[in-house]
């Protein structure tokens, strides 16, 4: 049996409007702001969702689930991010592990971190110790230190058993 390893990366940002929740890695945040976007703008389970798009070669998040169709508006991403792995595992691809960073000015995610690493683990039916959730400010610059957008960076390493000689 040969067991085949892929890396995926994923990147994602949504612009803070008014609002006073935001949707973090299937979290609700009680927070002054809100994340702007077509769907629920769950800027991480969207960097999560193409880093295993992207390990597995299926190309990405726009691709499946296009902003321009109006069934996916205001779309929960914990059903995005579920069908992506019903589609991954079905052809044999199982998560390692995955490393994620939010990167925000506000609020703390420190008090977040725990349940958003459990919840993620549940929509991914994998172990919470298979999920790292980091955090980091802009340091008071850019589009996130100026508190203008919340972007979210993920990699994922997956292996496919069974796979053959050459694939
Ligand atoms: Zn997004």
């Amino acid at each position: 049996m040969i067991e085949q390893l892929r890396i995926g990366i994923g990147h994602d940002t949504h612009r803070l409007g008014t609002g006073n929740y935001m949707m973090i890695g299937g979290v609700r945040i009680e927070y002054s702001r809100t994340l702007l976007g077509h769907s629920d703008a769950d800027v991480l389970l969207h960097a999560i969702s193409d880093a295993l798009l992207g390990a597995t070669g299926c190309g990405d998040i726009g691709e499946m689930f296009p902003d321009t169709e109006p069934t996916n508006a205001n779309i929960d991403s914990a059903i995005i991010l579920k069908s992506i792995c019903s589609k991954i595992y079905s052809e044999n691809w199982k998560v390692i592990n995955i490393d994620t960073i939010i990167f925000a000015e506000k609020p703390k995610f420190s008090p977040y971190k725990e349940k958003i690493r459990n919840r993620i683990a549940e929509i991914i039916s994998i172990n919470p110790s298979q999920i790292n959730i980091k955090a980091k400010t802009g340091e008071h610059i850019g589009i996130i230190g100026r508190e203008e957008a919340i972007s979210a960076q993920c990699v994922a390493l997956l292996y496919k058993k069974n796979a053959t000689v050459g694939n």
